[in-house]
């Protein structure tokens, strides 16, 4: 089992950004409002994830460890609303690291906590806890050293979290998020309306006022594909495309089709080094998308790529000639 888990997480848990996205995906899962994270030595030493959520009762603790267990499958596999579904992060993380899970619910259980190190895990002990749960995750791969050997430096897993959190806490305005710890990255993104105003305002936190204020609106429908958001005017534009975020159904992703579609939409007023910066949100009937492509690698697959690309490129020119130019 514990073999079985490790090799979950060889797919699951890539490095201590994949963890951190895990922890706060499941936050966001339990209707958090305030998700504070920090870190240590790039995540490898600790990362601790504290949400508001509704919190874990005490008897299902060993459930949330254990492997396929989740409570968020629904019947129709197309039809994922919430950002988990597999039920193999936390085991996954806790055959590979020491893992303590606290957490209490607003139903007046007390707070109870499970730990869990290198696969093994430990009983449900009762712990003084704030309502919600708080993950702590210390000296990620020091049950695989193999793994260990391909980390980067602290500072570049460090800037791989930073971006984790940018690029959620884009999706979900309303909720405030907070990076902290021994890592010169902080980051506090107080919560705003989840309306249009505030993602202008959720925008400003994360990529700058300037480009805010400056941004052009995006907004196209086709068949069924609902696109909107903001990309920048060509003098905002970057020496690369770390400032490029997509989202499908609410689903942070990296996808070359969309980032190939923003590179098509500016060729005639970017020149090839540089690259555009940009929000934008993909709505559509989620039989028509496969966003599990690849556990960790936030990977999509659409039924009909050209529609979307299209939509894309189109949506863009039009607002850049709208503003001539
Ligand atoms: P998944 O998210 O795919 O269900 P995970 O291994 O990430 O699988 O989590 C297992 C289960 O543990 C979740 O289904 C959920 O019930 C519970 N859980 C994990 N993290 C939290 C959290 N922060 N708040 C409430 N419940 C949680
Ligand atoms: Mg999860």
């Amino acid at each position: 089992e514990t073999v079985i888990n490790q090799i979950a997480a060889g797919e699951v848990i890539e490095r201590p950004a994949s963890v951190v996205k895990e922890l706060v995906e499941n936050a966001l899962d339990a209707g958090a409002r305030r998700i504070e994270v920090a870190t240590a030595g790039g995540g490898l030493n600790l990362i601790r994830v504290v949400d508001d959520g509704t919190g874990i009762p005490p008897q299902e603790l060993p459930l949330a460890v254990s492997r396929h267990c989740t409570s968020k499958l629904s019947d129709d596999i197309h039809d994922i609303r919430s950002l988990g579904f597999r039920g193999e992060a936390l085991p996954s993380i806790g055959s590979v690291a020491r893992l303590s899970l606290s957490s209490r619910t607003a139903e007046g259980d007390a707070g109870a906590q499970i730990v869990v190190e290198a696969g093994r895990t430990g009983p449900v002990k009762p712990v003084a806890a704030n309502r919600g749960t708080t993950v702590e995750v210390r000296d990620l791969f020091f049950a695989t050293p193999a793994r260990l050997k391909f980390m980067k430096s602290e500072r570049a897993e460090a800037a791989a979290i930073t971006d984790v959190i940018r690029r959620v806490a884009l999706a979900f305005p309303a909720v405030r998020f907070t990076l902290s710890g021994t890592d010169r990255s902080t980051l506090d993104l107080p919560a705003v309306p989840a309306d249009g105003e505030g993602l202008l305002r959720r925008m400003g936190q994360v990529l700058g006022r300037e480009f805010a204020d400056n941004a052009l609106a995006i907004e196209a429908e086709r068949e069924g594909v609902r696109l909107t958001g903001y990309a920048s005017i060509p003098s905002f534009s970057r020496g690369n495309a770390l400032h490029q975020f997509a989202y499908v159904n609410g689903r942070p992703v990296r996808d070359k089709l969309i980032a190939g579609a923003i590179r098509g939409a500016y060729q005639d007023v970017l020149a090839r080094d540089r690259h555009a910066v940009a929000v934008l949100f993909l709505a559509l009937d989620p039989a028509l998308v496969d966003v599990n492509v690849h556990p960790a690698k936030a990977d999509v697959r659409f039924r009909d790529p050209g529609l979307v690309r299209g939509l894309i490129v189109g949506a863009i020119r039009q607002a850049l000639e709208e503003q001539g130019l």
